[in-house]
């Protein structure tokens, strides 16, 4: 069965001399694994070889049962990529890709998963050259990455202890909060013992994981520093660090 679909190439490798096994993120239908047969060809029916971050309209043949799908056409739209922006802002799609890639299940729709990616793509390609670009695109990428684990279902908790409920008070300046992977989200200090995972979180951190409308006000060292605890939790989510990281966290 042919259908069509909107998509994003989060995933592509050589099979052959001319050939990809590229994998999709489709608005409807979800993540697909495809063979692009000829697609490395000089006249390719998908607008040339396939490249990561690469989006347009696709169709495929369903696999029906068997593991890749056919894809038949593929017209590119001009590239999202900004490819005179900063090598931070590609090392950020790439890393967002990956994570799409490794966090959804084939054939599993997120039509509104599909809009925010897509959505941050442009964004972070559109930032204007200023002193602080690598701080907005910290603040995009965090927040793309809690849609993420929202949508597929395990957002981490950040309004309150998990283990005790306790709200996270601002103002209150006793207050010292943790993160635990184990636990999926905050951890208050009377609590913390009881997991041997946390990571203690500076005020900073901790007031804008537990009110996300901060972190695009907030200093590039206070988003590192919650960027290095998102990928601490999706590293003990996947079972190895994903491979973008490093190029995030090193930056
Ligand atoms: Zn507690």
């Amino acid at each position: 069965m042919l259908t069509k679909d909107l998509a994003i190439c989060i995933r592509a490798i050589d099979y052959s001399e001319t050939s990809q096994i590229v994998t999709f993120f489709a608005k409807a239908a979800g993540k697909i694994d495809a063979i692009a047969k000829g697609s490395k060809r000089p006249k390719s029916p998908f607008d040339g070889p396939i490249e990561v971050l690469s989006y347009g309209n696709i169709v495929f043949v369903d696999s029906a049962g068997e593991k890749l799908a056919t894809l038949t056409e593929f017209q590119q739209q001009p590239t999202i990529i900004n490819l005179h922006g900063n090598l931070f802002v590609l090392y950020a799609c790439l890393f967002a890709a990956e994570l799409m890639s490794n966090l959804t299940h084939d054939y599993d729709p997120h039509p509104e998963l599909f809009d925010s990616f897509l959505e941050f793509l442009h964004n972070a390609n559109q930032q204007h050259q200023t002193n602080n670009e690598q701080r907005d695109i910290l603040a995009l990428l965090i927040l793309f990455q809690l849609t993420l684990l929202n949508e597929i279902g395990i957002q981490p908790i950040l309004s309150h202890c998990v283990n005790c409920k306790t709200r996270y008070e601002i103002r209150d300046t006793r207050y010292e909060y943790y993160f635990s992977s184990s636990a999926n989200g905050l951890i208050c200090r009377d609590c913390e013992p009881s997991f041997p995972d946390k990571i203690r979180l500076t005020k900073g951190a901790s007031v804008c994981l537990s009110s996300l409308k901060q972190i695009p006000y907030s200093d590039e060292k206070t988003l590192k520093e919650i960027e290095k605890v998102l990928v601490h939790h999706l590293t003990e989510l996947l079972g190895r660090m994903p491979k973008m990281a490093k190029h995030i966290l090193e930056n």
